[in-house]
């Protein structure tokens, strides 16, 4: 589909990406997570675009990061001080996990780009505390970007903006439903360069061709053939290679709980509150990730009912190396898997990993053991 084309071309070639949206005159405001209040750039009228590491090789960010820092924050780092980043403007930091709390002070130190934002969010999401220390956070965030490009966020600025990334979520939606009641309609490798490519590119662009996708997807043959379904579970997942692993054993990826997959385009913001308000209140309410908490058994619970919803029959729990977070609630997400008898293997891997034959035989294995 040439729809889907256009959003692996996104991600793959960044600097003609970059360039295309600073030729409308658009900054560029880069963030590294997906707690970044992209609305908010958006409505300041700057192209927020999230960072990926590029995968090559790291050289320089070794003098500022020890080695048991996870791929993602030094591949990002590496980039930016190898010059590939140079599109940027600006960067926005979102409090989070320590390293990505290490990069951000790293980064504001020797970053040489024009706006610099941390974002000290709440750790704790389920208090009533934290709904008015969260929409404190926006708005002193909506404050610095006003102050830094010497304009005014509006309303109804930020309203507008709220309403795209509502209609890039649903769309994301329609198609991930497909997606997973249908395996084999769309392929895996596709689906996540349609979530990364969205991240990336002009948020109307990707409006108007996810409609597209989820349009032409309602008139595509239905394929028959039974797979053995799996549902992820990590932090990023930039492994295209992963998901074709998955497939050639015969498997097919009906979920998952990532921050490059559904906890990104899951759930909306409401367009009837008060719009930082409403933007805060999705942040607290979206599934959450191993550096935020909002209660003992939440994540376990959310993975669950995500294996039950999608009728997986087995959960691949994706462990970038020196992911202290996600390694640390691994096992208390394996013995609640447990206790309902799901089966899962974790499987550690870097980002810039690609398919290796070690990496296939496992997946196989796990497969064939469903
Ligand atoms: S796992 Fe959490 S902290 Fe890490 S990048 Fe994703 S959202 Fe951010
Ligand atoms: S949550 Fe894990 S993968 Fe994401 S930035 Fe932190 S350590 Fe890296």
């Amino acid at each position: 589909m040439k729809e889907i084309k256009r959003f692996h071309e996104a991600a793959s070639q960044l600097a003609d990406t970059a360039a295309r949206i600073r030729r409308t005159g658009r900054k560029i405001i880069g963030y590294p997570c997906s707690y970044a209040p992209e609305e908010l750039i958006h409505a300041a009228g700057c192209h927020p675009m999230r960072l990926f590491s590029s995968g090559h090789g790291i050289v320089q960010a070794e003098n500022h990061l020890q080695s048991y820092c996870c791929s993602v924050v030094r591949g990002i780092l590496e980039d930016s001080l190898a010059g590939r980043l140079d599109f940027l403007d600006g960067t926005m930091f979102p409090h989070t996990c320590d390293s990505m709390q290490r990069l951000s002070d790293i980064w504001r130190m020797n970053g040489a780009y024009e706006f610099f934002a941390d974002l000290a969010l709440p750790a704790k999401l389920n208090t009533p505390n934290s709904a008015v220390y969260m929409e404190s956070v926006l708005a002193r965030c909506k404050a610095d970007l006003e102050t830094a490009l010497k304009i005014s966020i509006t309303d109804a600025d930020l309203a507008a903006s709220i309403a795209l990334f509502n209609r890039i979520r649903t769309h994301l939606s329609t198609i991930h439903d497909f997606y997973s009641r249908h395996p084999g309609q769309i392929r895996g490798s596709d689906m996540n360069a349609l979530v990364k490519g969205a991240m990336i590119m002009d948020r109307d662009e990707a409006a108007a061709l996810l409609a597209d996708v989820a349009a032409s997807l309602r008139h595509m043959p239905v394929p028959d053939t039974p797979v053995t379904r799996v549902v992820l579970s990590g932090s990023v997942c930039d492994i295209p290679d992963l998901f074709d692993a998955v497939e050639a054993a015969g498997g097919a990826v009906v979920g998952d709980d990532l921050c490059t997959g559904q906890r990104w385009f899951d759930g909306q913001v409401a367009e009837d509150q008060p719009p930082l308000t409403a933007l805060a209140n999705r942040y607290r309410e979206r599934v959450i990730c191993p550096s935020k908490h909002a209660g003992l058994t939440t994540r376990a619970d959310h993975l669950i009912s995500l294996v039950n919803k999608t009728r997986a029959h087995g959960v691949l729990f994706v462990m970038l190396k020196f992911c202290d977070p996600h390694a640390f609630d691994y096992p208390y997400l394996k013995e609640c898997l447990d206790a309902k008898g799901i089966r899962s293997m974790a499987l550690e891997m870097d980002e810039g990993y690609r398919n290796q034959g070690q990496f296939s035989t496992r997946i196989e294995t796990f497969i064939h053991m469903l």
